[in-house]
């Protein structure tokens, strides 16, 4: 059986993904493997300006580290008002004050803006990086709303305050109110590597 590498030491992430690609893997033969299996591959500094550019930062550090085929992603909250912030600062939007302070923060900065202003969405951009240097991005994208405050202890980051749009039963929930395997069906990460699926069987295939 082939490997493929997730440029992340998250096992939750590589479970999360082998469960996005348990299809495409089952076809190729393949399985993916998280970067804990390689101890000596580097860190790598994000410092791309776009979700883009950092997941292909990460697939290409761990494609060269291991030498074999590697997926990554990067991930963020968009909101509209913000001109698209935080965006790739989503981690460290309150200067490394953690997932509460940074969405208590988003939540100040929006104070005033109205319901109808609130627009955002979920962004990630999932990359496959071969050691030949061949690769493909894909996007997916959540879109919906910032909340007015906190709901919900599921999940993690801003899941609390993002209200994903396109909820018809009266109840608008936030994704801290979803359950993990409802959100995994229609996040952005689960969009992106969807989309991914195809050029994984393009690439690795020729
Ligand atoms: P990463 O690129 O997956 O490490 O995510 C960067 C940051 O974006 C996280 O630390 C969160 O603040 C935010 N984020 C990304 N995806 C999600 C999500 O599904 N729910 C909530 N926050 C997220």
């Amino acid at each position: 059986m082939s490997r493929i590498v997730l440029a992340s030491r998250n096992h939750h992430k590589v479970e999360e993904l082998r469960e996005i690609l348990s299809d495409a893997c089952a076809r190729l033969g393949a399985e993916i493997v998280g970067l804990d299996e390689f101890p000596e591959a580097p860190d790598v500094v994000e410092d791309g300006i776009t979700f883009v550019e950092n997941a292909i930062l990460k697939a290409t550090s761990a494609a060269r580290a291991t030498g074999l085929p590697a997926l990554a992603d990067d991930s963020g909250l968009t909101v509209q008002i913000l001109g698209g912030c935080p965006g790739i600062f989503s981690a460290r939007w309150s200067g490394g004050g953690g997932d509460r302070a940074n969405l208590e923060l988003l939540l100040a900065q929006l104070g005033d803006v109205r319901d109808e202003h609130r627009a955002a969405a979920f962004v990630c951009a999932a990359a496959l990086v071969l050691p030949d240097g061949r690769s493909a991005v894909e996007i997916g994208s959540l879109p919906g709303a910032v909340a007015r405050a906190a709901r919900g202890d599921r999940g993690f980051g801003y899941d609390p305050i993002f209200v994903p749009a396109g909820q018809d039963d009266g109840h608008e929930r936030t994704l801290a109110e979803y359950r993990a395997e409802e959100k995994n069906g229609v996040s952005h990460r689960f969009l992106a590597f969807r989309g991914l699926a195809p050029h994984l069987k393009e690439l690795l295939t020729t």
